[in-house]
């Protein structure tokens, strides 16, 4: 029986675990300690580790937990992982047989250059690309080059479960609101987030038909975004992209 399982890191990050009762995988362990606290209580071997791109936060944990667990470490071809064993790219399968995962690998470029999805079994881990009603900040990427990573999530099945590297959700509704306020299901997704924070529970998986439902930077070919991206630019958008890239800008300085 598989479970995945939340270790919180530093002010907001989530590394996620994948477990059965003898093994697991974590997701971009940026920080060792939590992680071996996790699985020295609960008995448990680190079999792989999944890398989304090359930020601190995200590798940091990375080199300890391998020298205590040598376990494949597998991460983007295009970007430096520290003791990295399998490099990755778009179109990759990545199987970890022991415990009976199977991922396909997802550029997802935008974030950073390299930066790349994991998606099996209904579980998408797409680290600081889709997040709970936004999206990841453009550090090295171009707006075109996000907004195309997001097209190609979105395009996975609804129902598909999604877990981001970050607790931000109340904070992007926040700013979704201020785009896109007169969408009932963002209000709604406001209430029950704001309730499983106010009992100190992650807002995350959240799910595909969620995000499709209120988060802005999926919605760029809505009208109300559209409008919104309007009012901000005093001309027409060109197109989705440029709606995209506009209403990043205004979160970015939100
Ligand atoms: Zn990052
Ligand atoms: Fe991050």
């Amino acid at each position: 029986m598989l479970t995945v399982t939340p270790i919180p890191a530093f002010n907001d990050n989530y590394i996620w675990a994948l477990h059965d009762a003898c093994d697991a995988v974590l997701v971009d362990p940026g920080d060792a300690a939590p992680c071996l606290e996790f699985l020295e209580t609960r008995g448990l071997t680190l079999t792989a580790i999944l890398v989304t791109h090359h930020h601190g936060d995200h590798v940091g944990g990375i080199c300890e937990l391998a020298s205590r667990y040598r376990p494949r470490i597998y991460g983007p071809s295009r970007e430096s992982v520290p003791c990295i064993t399998d490099r990755v790219s778009g179109g990759d399968t990545v199987a970890m047989d022991g415990i009976g995962l199977q991922f396909s690998v997802i550029d997802t470029p935008g974030h950073t250059l390299g930066h790349v999805a994991y998606y099996g079994s209904g579980r998408l881990f797409c680290g600081d690309t889709l997040f709970a009603c936004g999206c990841g900040r453009l550090f090295e990427g171009t707006p075109a080059m996000m907004a195309a990573s997001l097209d190609k999530l979105a395009q996975l099945p609804d129902d598909t479960q999604v877990f981001c590297a970050h607790e931000y959700t109340l904070s992007n509704i926040r700013f979704a609101k201020s785009v896109d306020g007169g969408n009932p299901a963002l209000l709604e997704r406001e209430k029950r987030d704001q309730e499983l924070r106010r009992n100190g529970r992650p807002t995350l998986p959240s799910t595909l038909a969620l995000e499709k439902a209120t988060n802005p930077f999926l919605r760029c070919g809505e009208p109300g975004l559209i409008r919104a991206a309007e009012a901000r630019l005093k001309r027409s958008p060109h197109d989705a992209v440029e709606v995209f890239a506009v209403l990043r800008r205004a979160k970015d300085a939100f």
